[in-house]
């Protein structure tokens, strides 16, 4: 993450919180299932390489991208209702910390995280 001079506010993380649970709890377990299926298929091709599997892999991995932009552009940013990572960020749209338009934590940021007593 980049240094950003950014805006904590409990009700914006805790939306944010919300808003990454209801998206996980629709979607974690179809991607779950789909990780899974990849593996499977993964083994499946080094084992007996064929056409179908490669081309079944091929879809599964497009859906798995396709399920990652989807958590990109239904993920808003609660304060300025925009895509927190950009409309073109890479990777899932539950990982980003800071919203770069409004410059909003969506998590705790680092320093305020109580410290973990070893
Ligand atoms: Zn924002």
């Amino acid at each position: 993450m980049k240094n950003y001079r950014a805006t904590v506010d409990k009700r914006v993380i805790e939306a944010w919180d919300a808003k990454v649970a209801a998206f996980e709890r629709k979607y974690g377990r179809p991607r779950r299932v789909l990780v899974a299926a990849l593996v499977v298929g993964v083994c499946w091709l080094l084992y007996a390489p064929s056409a179908f599997a490669l081309v079944a892999m091929f879809a599964l991995v497009c859906v798995l991208i396709a399920l990652q932009g989807h958590s990109q552009l239904s993920l808003l940013c609660p304060n300025c209702n925009r895509p927190p990572g950009g409309y073109l960020a890479r990777g899932s749209g539950a990982d980003e910390e800071v919203c770069v338009h409004c410059y909003y934590w969506l998590r705790e940021p680092p320093w305020s995280r109580p410290k973990q007593d070893a």
